[in-house]
């Protein structure tokens, strides 16, 4: 089988490493990828970006199937792009896209099917937003209605924070069109978690869950990122907790899908917050996440080749999902700087004798030398029977990676 994987980042490194594994499958094709990709067995990066260039391509190459990493793409609709044209791909329509692209289509589906999420109120005009907060109690959280890389939320402390996070979205419009539309929320305090769920249109089949790092700095402090690090299963989670995410967020989550006619082949991720052993839905995302993607796959047993057929072929009912024992750990090194600005092109260097599984985001390659080429820069990933045994091999690891503006957490 060819396979082809739409998106640039560490989550399509770790989706085109892991088909890779598969005997099944012949070419991995990443678009555009990265130069770090392409080092892999059976992988080939192309340099091309647009939803035209990638189908004409599928056409012309005989690709079996597409699987769709990155959120742009289908918020831009290549899922029906490619169905117009009789391709096989994974992924949500454009319409079904809005649980991600749209912060306010979310919201209110969450209201109209009861999935347990923070009180909200939505806001088109700058003095309304402005009038409301003024009369609010703090903190408060304000959300771009559109898609803005993680940087689009603002937790306000004060009614000044309010003013300001406001001003920029909605009159400097500094995510454009995303931020003209702004969702404004109860602020929640607890413990985030990342819940995943294959779909194939019909059927859906849970497939873990994941604790990410959103904030860049130590104790979770700082501003939101794209993401530092991530552990699989999460070690909060229990079964009694899962318990209650079923019934009060996945059960609901998918009859609404099913009678609005939103189910879709590929994946759900249901960003939770968990307060006081009650979870609340903070967004849906609908494709796997970065880093999650890393932990997840590094630890998923199963040939993850079977996975995608089984979606395309509407039966993830049946799937048998394994997954290795313990904890798969994954830890982000970024340039520091990161999510602001950040230098280009350092050279990145490698110790020979490093064991973990390293995956790229921003890299590209300078004759035979990496340089870094982004924020997020690699993750490093291992397993192990203990979280305690994951987390020292990756830290230790982490130590014989080397770019001059190196940046990672240390209390992961
Ligand atoms: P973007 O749209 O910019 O890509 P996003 O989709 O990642 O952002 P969210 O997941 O809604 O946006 O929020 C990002 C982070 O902000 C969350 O992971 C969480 O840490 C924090 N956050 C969001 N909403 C709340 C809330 N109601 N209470 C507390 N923290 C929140």
């Amino acid at each position: 089988m060819k396979v082809l994987v739409v998106g640039k980042g560490g989550r399509e490194h770790t989706i085109a490493w892991k088909l890779s594994q598969s005997k099944d499958i012949e070419k991995v094709f990443v678009a555009p990828g990265n130069d770090g990709i392409s080092i892999e067995n059976k992988c080939e990066c192309l340099k091309i970006e647009s939803i035209k260039e990638i189908l004409n391509f599928v056409k012309n190459n005989n690709i079996d199937i597409t699987i769709v990493g990155s959120e742009e793409y289908l918020a831009n609709g290549i899922v029906d792009k490619f169905e117009e044209s009789n391709l096989k791909i994974i992924g949500p329509s454009q319409n079904a896209a809005q649980l991600e692209s749209s912060k306010i289509f979310a919201k209110s589906f969450m209201k109209r099917h009861n999935v347990q999420t923070a009180s909200f109120n939505t806001f088109i005009e700058l003095k309304d937003a402005l009038e409301y907060s003024k009369k609010a109690s703090y903190p408060l959280v304000i959300k771009a209605d559109g898609l803005a890389a993680g940087k689009g939320v603002f937790i306000c402390n004060s009614y000044k924070d309010s003013t300001q996070a406001l001003n920029e979205l909605m009159k400097e419009e500094k995510f454009g069109e995303a931020g003209r539309k702004i969702v404004v929320e109860e602020y929640l305090k607890g413990f985030e978690a990342s819940v995943f769920l294959l779909m194939d249109g019909r059927n859906y089949k849970f497939f873990n869950v994941s604790k990410d790092h959103k904030k860049l700095l130590e104790k979770d402090q700082g501003p939101n990122t794209g993401g530092m690090g991530a552990i699989t299963p999460h070690p909060d989670v229990d079964e009694k907790l899962t318990k209650i995410i079923f019934q009060k967020i996945i059960n609901p989550t998918i009859k609404g899908l099913e009678e609005e006619g939103l189910l879709y082949k590929g994946f759900l991720y249901i960003g939770l917050i968990i307060e006081n052993d009650e979870p609340f839905v903070l967004e849906y995302n609908v494709r796997l996440g970065d880093p999650e993607a890393q932990s997840m796959l590094y630890l998923l047993k199963s040939d993850f080749s079977d996975i995608i057929n089984d979606i395309e072929e509407e039966r993830v009912n049946t799937t048998n999902i394994e997954f290795y024992d313990g904890f798969s750990f994954c830890l982000v090194l970024s340039s520091e700087g990161y999510p602001f600005s950040y230098a280009k092109g350092e050279r990145i260097t490698i110790k020979p004798e490093i064991t973990s599984k390293i995956f790229y985001s921003g890299v590209k390659k300078d004759g035979e030398d990496l340089l870094t080429n982004g924020g997020r820069v690699l993750s490093i990933v291992n397993k192990a029977n203990t979280l305690e045994e994951a987390r020292n091999i990756v830290y230790e690891e982490a130590e014989k990676i080397h770019f001059k503006s190196k940046y990672y957490r240390k209390d992961l």
